[in-house]
């Protein structure tokens, strides 16, 4: 397990977690983002104009999708993610990327642990 320097896997660690990271964030964002038209669209409905209403609609629809194509590229990029000790893809498929949990290789059983995203001295 020690024949990968434990400073290419820190970098590893937060190379993946970071795009894990944005995928969730950006997730959420757009859950967030639904919310928004509907409650927004309850608040305006009597007190504004429908075009602007529909202006409002359109820039949030515009952050819906915004957000929905950065957690594409963000699942893409975790799905293609290679390995550091075997230089294979580090996750199966669709899917992996929906677990909050500390990842390993499918291949070798490498594992990348998160707390290198916040304490990069952390040693095992
Ligand atoms: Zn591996």
């Amino acid at each position: 397990m020690n024949d990968v320097p434990p400073e290419t896997i820190r970098s590893a660690s937060r190379r993946y977690y970071s795009v894990r990271r944005t995928f969730w964030r950006f997730f959420i964002g757009g859950i967030f983002v639904i919310i928004c038209v509907k409650e927004l669209d309850q608040i305006l409905q009597n007190r504004v104009d429908s075009a602007i209403r529909l202006v409002i609609s359109f820039v949030l629809a515009m952050a819906f999708l915004a957000c929905m194509i950065v957690v594409f590229v963000a699942s893409r990029r975790s799905q293609r993610f290679r390995c550091p000790r075997c230089g294979r893809k580090f996750i199966p498929s669709i899917g992996s990327t929906w677990t909050f949990s500390d990842a390993q290789c499918i291949r070798c059983g490498l594992g990348l642990e998160r707390r290198y995203l916040r304490n990069g001295d952390a040693e095992a």
